[in-house]
């Protein structure tokens, strides 16, 4: 997609392609390269203003979707960046190392399963020492699978629904926060599934209901030490988790059409919020779920 001008004062419901799109399958957790029309992460938009110059970020899911254009923005504002996702998204990941190095800021790949306590251990320790130090964590991995009845939802997707969004922000919350400085932030992704779940989505809207539950508590419990934890809870946004199991296939085509601005978002309206979070400009904000959601606001 050619990026509109995310400066420039514009009609919110034209900025961005609106349904109707194909229906467009693929299998999870999905490449950002095959989707149609390509999502905007920022890649020709995104301006830098030096808000993050010479923090260290980990940024999970940091290839595609909300996780590429943060790992995008926040480069571009100054920060080195960790970048994990699956080994199957090698080559979403590649166009953002580039995008990082580009920048003139250090990109530190570094593919896993984060519902492995074991390879989150990997992460935080050998990302740490690759960059000098960790300042923010930003927790955007996600799996959401839609399935329509209880009776079929198996065991095994629960768990690694749970495991994947809920175990993986416990674990790497755990070992980021010894190793961070006062001024250190976390910003987990949450959703307004974590609010108004959909049937289809027992399993993943559990699991960002603890997530916000989890932020409010977490960031009362390291107030003290200074490190601040907040949540964006994003609305339909259009990236691969959506066409690659997310949501049942023939509700593609109207993909967002459902919220007041009539259209998904795109990962490049969210970056600016993380970059908000991240920054000393939100100093005094802490324990706070920020929706981003065209309109169906939260709770
Ligand atoms: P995305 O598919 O681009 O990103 C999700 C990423 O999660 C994948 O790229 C993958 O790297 C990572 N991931 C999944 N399982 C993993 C595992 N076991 N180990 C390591 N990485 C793993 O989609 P997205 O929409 O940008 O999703 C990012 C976050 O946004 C998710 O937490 C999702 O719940 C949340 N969210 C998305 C929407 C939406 O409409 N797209 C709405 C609300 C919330
Ligand atoms: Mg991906």
């Amino acid at each position: 997609m050619s990026s509109p001008n995310q400066y420039a004062m514009q009609d919110p419901l034209k900025q961005y392609p609106q349904p109707k799109f194909d229906e467009q399958p693929q299998g999870a957790p999905g490449l950002a390269s095959r989707m149609d029309p390509k999502p905007d992460h920022g890649e020709e938009s995104y301006k830098g203003f030096g808000r993050l110059a010479g923090r260290k970020a980990l940024v999970t899911g940091a290839d595609s979707g909300i996780g590429r254009a943060v790992a995008i923005a926040f480069a571009r504002e100054g920060a080195d960046v960790i970048l994990n996702y699956l080994p199957t998204e090698e080559s979403d990941a590649r166009e953002v190392v580039t995008l990082i190095e580009q920048a003139g800021r250090k990109a530190v790949a570094m593919p896993g399963d984060i519902g492995q306590e074991s390879f989150c251990v990997d992460l935080v320790t050998n990302g740490a020492a690759a960059l000098g130090g960790l300042d923010i964590l930003v927790n955007v991995a996600g799996k959401q699978t839609a399935v329509e009845s209880i009776e079929e939802l198996t065991t095994e997707q629960f768990e690694q629904t749970f495991r994947t969004n809920v175990y993986a922000m416990f674990w790497l919350c755990k070992l980021a926060i010894p190793v961070m400085p006062p001024g250190g932030t976390i910003i987990n992704t949450t959703s307004i599934q974590a609010y108004q779940p959909s049937p289809t989505l027992l399993d993943y809207a559990s699991t960002k209901a603890a997530e916000v539950a989890f932020t409010h508590a977490l960031a009362k419990q390291v107030a003290g030490k200074g490190i601040r934890v907040n949540a964006v809870a994003p609305g339909p946004v259009w990236t691969p988790l959506q066409p690659s199991g997310g949501q049942p296939q023939p509700k593609i085509p109207d993909f967002g059409a459902q919220v007041p601005l009539k259209r998904p978002g795109q990962p490049a309206e969210l970056a600016p919020i993380y970059v908000l979070l991240a920054s000393q400009e939100s100093s005094f904000v802490t324990g706070e779920i920020y929706g981003v959601t065209g309109g169906n606001h939260l709770p």
